[in-house]
């Protein structure tokens, strides 16, 4: 401040010498006026920080630099006054540029004086401060703004407390006389207090180190405190630490929620098998739970593909690079999903794979959630298995036989093949039961149906027990050639089973009739099942009828098929028996 005035009266004092003036005006905004307040000149620096040219306010009033507001205040008209009388004004003013832009300017009025005595016109020397000044109350602003959401402290540097803001002693649950002249250490665990830890915090400050964490505290009455805070040492003009200005907010509910969440995913990890991928199936993380339910070590898994965990025949399909692009679109999946270990074993799992999105909503990695049904899905599907088999002979039951002809039987429209269905009964096994018991009939019941699964020759045959002592085959691309070639095979197999049945003459041993019947995908008939089964049952009869122990065709093939059908007929009834 004094500055200033010595560098107006220096200028008042050597107003003749041009290069004092020259240097000042070189730094500083200078306009002369006239005692009423019209602009004699102004100089380079005041016309460009008011955005003026030099004609637009050479013979104009001061006032044009003026908010409307301040020209008609009573102050205004006493300021010229006192100018007048030849007193010297300085002080921050408040400006309008030619855009209306606000400037501040530091600015002191000086009345020049004639030889006389008399103040002839006044010369202003203004320095812009407007940045300083609107910073100066963004600052203040702030402080205004932190104090009343934080809560503030101020310590001398040897940790006794000076004063505390109302959320502070809120916050901790002190009045401020309770505090005020205490240490800092009023508010920390005497543990941690006696801590070199602690004294070091303090050095630290002293040295002028800002420092900043989640503090743990204790409020009045010993209750626990998590403060996020600052210690911030405020600096003299000289640069050293005059005081500690500690800023806190009560972070205690945040911390609690934070181990609540903490407390919530430990447990979920314990219990749950946890694995992150990279959108594009690259193994992040997986939890211990993960790990052990596959059989791997982390260091075998991380950085791989998720591919690694299934069977490769899936991976290659379509619906398996589709499943990722689903994911990596952000959609979230969940189902049943057959992994394999590390040994190649099955591993069933229920499990959900979450996109998590970043700040700008895009996936940036995926967890699965996945929970261990091994056990679960293999007992449904021995369950699922035992109702689809007859209990006797291990073989498909009836209800499984019907399932398999009708999915043959549609999948024959859409074929060019042809499919082959065999029906087989044991001879005469009345009289074996009569003869022999029933336990011994089941005996020879499940030897039969060994039999005939091993006279099976094709993964895709089928045999199942239809009822009593009746089985069936079905055969899938056979030809009414091949389907009774194979018919003949089996009929030989039971016979050498050698079963001594008695009450079968002329055999004496247990035989079986079978009936053959073949449709063609050309025949293209609704109900193919239920003519495959009635030709059957007829060429059955027939075998039946024709003395049991031998095979015989269908008749009522296709035009074409006819012939060698009956053919074929005649060539297996005159097999010996
Ligand atoms: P055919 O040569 O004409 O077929 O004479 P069959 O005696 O075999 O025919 P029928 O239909 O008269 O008798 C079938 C017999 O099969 C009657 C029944 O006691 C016997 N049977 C059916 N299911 C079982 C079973 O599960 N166990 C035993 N032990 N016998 C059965
Ligand atoms: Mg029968
Ligand atoms: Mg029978």
């Amino acid at each position: 401040m004094d500055s200033c005035i010595c560098d107006a009266l220096d200028w008042q004092h050597a107003v003749a010498d041009r290069s004092v003036v020259d240097a000042i005006s070189r730094s500083m905004a200078l306009v002369e006026f006239t005692l009423d307040g019209t602009v004699i000149s102004a100089n380079e620096n005041f016309l460009r920080l008011m955005g003026y040219r030099a004609a637009e306010v050479q013979g104009h009033p001061h006032t044009m630099f003026l908010d409307p507001a301040q020209i008609h205040a009573a102050e205004y008209a006493a300021f010229w006054n006192r100018l007048r009388l030849g007193e010297f004004i300085q002080a921050e003013f408040c400006r309008r540029a030619k855009d209306g832009r606000e400037v501040w300017l530091q600015a002191s009025y000086n009345p020049v004086l004639d030889a006389a005595g008399q103040p002839y016109k006044v010369v202003k020397m203004a320095t812009d401060v407007t940045l300083e000044r609107q910073s100066a109350a963004g600052y203040r602003g702030m402080v205004e703004a932190i104090s009343r959401s934080t809560g503030l402290v101020e310590f001398t540097l040897d940790g006794t407390i000076v004063c505390a803001n109302s959320i502070f002693l809120e916050t901790m649950g002190y009045s401020e006389s309770e505090i005020r002249g205490r240490h800092h250490r009023l508010f920390v665990d005497p543990a941690e207090a006696a801590a070199p830890a602690y004294n070091s915090l303090w050095d630290r400050l002293r040295a002028g180190e800002f420092v900043q964490t989640e503090f743990r505290r204790l409020g009045k009455g010993g209750r626990e405190v998590w403060l996020q805070a600052s210690y911030n040492p405020i600096f003299d003009a000289a640069g050293h630490p005059q005081k500690v200005m500690k800023i806190a907010t009560d972070v205690t509910a945040d911390r609690q929620g934070a181990a609540d969440h903490r407390g919530i995913i430990e447990a979920i990890s314990r219990s749950t098998a946890l694995i992150e991928f990279q959108p594009n199936g690259t193994i992040i993380s997986a939890n211990d739970k993960l790990l052990k339910l596959l059989g791997y070590e982390f260091s075998e898994v991380r950085g791989r593909h998720h591919r690694m965990l299934i069977d490769p025949v899936e991976a290659a399909t379509p619906e398996y690079a589709a499943f990722w692009d689903r994911l990596r679109a952000g959609e979230f999946v969940q189902r049943e999903f057959r992994r394999l270990a590390k040994g190649g074993q099955e591993v069933w799992l229920q499990a959900s794979y979450n996109p998590i999105f970043d700040a700008a909503g895009r996936t940036h990695k995926i967890l699965k959630i996945a929970t261990d049904i091994t056990d679960t899905v293999h007992q449904r599907q021995s369950t699922a298995r035992l109702a689809s088999l007859d209990a006797l002979t291990g073989l498909a039951n009836r209800r499984s036989f019907d399932d398999r002809l009708h999915q043959e039987c549609r999948r024959l429209t859409r074929s060019h093949s042809s499919l082959s269905l065999v029906l087989i009964d044991v001879d005469r096994f009345k009289n074996y039961n009569d003869l022999y018991g029933h336990p011994k009939g089941d005996r020879c019941l499940g030897m039969v149906a060994e039999a005939l699964r091993r006279g099976l020759q094709r993964s895709s045959d089928f045999v199942a027990r239809y009822g009593g002592e009746e089985f069936a085959m079905i055969l899938p691309d056979t030809d009414t050639l091949g389907a009774v070639d194979l018919a003949e095979r089996v009929r030989g197999v039971i016979e050498r089973l050698d079963l001594l049945h008695a009450g079968n003459p002329p055999f004496g041993m247990v035989t079986a009739s079978i009936g053959v019947a073949t449709s063609h995908a050309f025949e293209a008939m609704e109900d193919i099942s239920q003519i495959l089964l009635q030709r059957a049952d007829a060429a059955l009869y027939r075998a039946k009828d024709g003395g049991r122990n031998r095979v015989c065709g269908s008749t009522g093939e296709h035009p074409d098929q006819a012939a060698k059908g009956s053919e074929i007929q005649a060539l297996t009834e005159l097999r010996p028996g």
